[in-house]
């Protein structure tokens, strides 16, 4: 680390700061060109109720195989298009297509075929997108009800001016989608927003999920959302889970819904509907 004192101003000169910031911008370069060309596609995860075992729905995951035949993770470029904006082409893009893909499994079924889709939509897109109008406009180019779809919103997109966010959550609710709140229990917000806001499902984080039955704090954690959960009236939504005895741990204990690694991992389309054939 290098410093260099100017005009009383000392800057710090990290060669592995730029080294990150110059990796990032590649990616935000290469990242711009891949939603222009068109090479995202997304995944679809199944979400089962847990009672029965049926998959009520599919989570859509963007997914990035560039030119080079390299895949990216979205943990690692979902934060580089939050930081660029590049979420909100990304954002608009992966609602379309998700719907896109639920209407042609319902052309498929000849008619509804009986799961929902849950779309992830970014803080960021609430803040600098019109997002009622953007979902507005996918349902009606697929043709799908909006009580068939599912957003994931996350606790970083409900801080802020709380007027304005609960003007675009209710305006939102209005198209008559589920509102979930994604990851929760890992954000930074008070549980007041909990009653004031419009939202039907709590996702219980997979890092509470994961190792749970040997660790009784995490299960302590996850007793905590469910109580919170169901005296408000929501339904949750377990993530991360791996193996069997942890789907039925979280059934006795009250969970509604899981997604996870034991019941299937992300599918692509033909796969997802292979699924959904089979259960009809
Ligand atoms: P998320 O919304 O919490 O999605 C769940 C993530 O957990 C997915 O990772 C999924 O593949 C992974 N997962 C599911 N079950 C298991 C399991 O049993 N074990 C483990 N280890 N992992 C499991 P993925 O696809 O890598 O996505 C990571 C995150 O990227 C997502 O977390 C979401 O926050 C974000 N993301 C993905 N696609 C989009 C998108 O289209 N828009 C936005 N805004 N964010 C997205
Ligand atoms: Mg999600
Ligand atoms: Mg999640
Ligand atoms: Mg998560």
């Amino acid at each position: 680390v290098k410093h260099a004192k100017a005009a009383g101003r000392t800057e710090v000169y990290h060669p592995q700061a730029f080294t990150i910031a110059r990796a990032q911008f590649a990616m935000e370069t290469a990242l711009r060109r891949a939603i222009e060309q068109e090479e995202l596609h997304l995944a679809y995860q199944p979400i089962c109720d847990l009672s029965t075992g049926r998959t009520i729905a599919f989570e859509a995951l963007a997914r990035w195989r560039d030119a080079e035949g390299r895949d990216h993770s979205p943990a690692d470029f979902i934060p580089v298009a939050e930081e660029s904006g590049l979420i909100v082409p990304l954002g608009r893009w992966a609602a379309n297509q998700a719907l896109l893909q639920l209407a042609d499994w319902d052309r498929r079924a000849g008619g509804d075929c009986g799961v929902r889709m849950s779309v992830n939509v970014s803080a960021i897109q609430l803040q600098r997108d019109d997002i009622p109008a953007l979902i507005e406009s996918a349902l009606a180019r697929a043709g799908v009800a909006g009580e068939r779809l599912i957003l994931e919103l996350t606790e970083s997109a409900i801080v802020g001016d709380p007027d304005r966010v609960s003007a675009i959550m209710n305006a939102l609710k209005k198209l008559g989608p589920t509102i979930a709140m994604d990851d929760f229990g890992t954000g930074y917000s008070s549980l007041a927003y909990l009653q004031k806001l419009p939202i039907d499902i709590l996702k219980i984080d997979r890092s509470f999920v994961s190792g749970m039955l040997a660790d009784r704090d995490k299960i302590a954690i996850v007793r905590a959302i469910l109580g919170l959960a169901q005296a408000l009236g929501m339904k949750t939504t377990a993530e991360g889970i791996e193996a069997v005895e942890l789907g039925q741990t979280l059934a006795a204990l009250g969970c509604s819904h899981g997604q996870g690694y034991y019941y299937a991992r992300p599918l692509d389309p033909d796969a997802a509907w292979a699924m959904i054939a089979d259960q009809a």
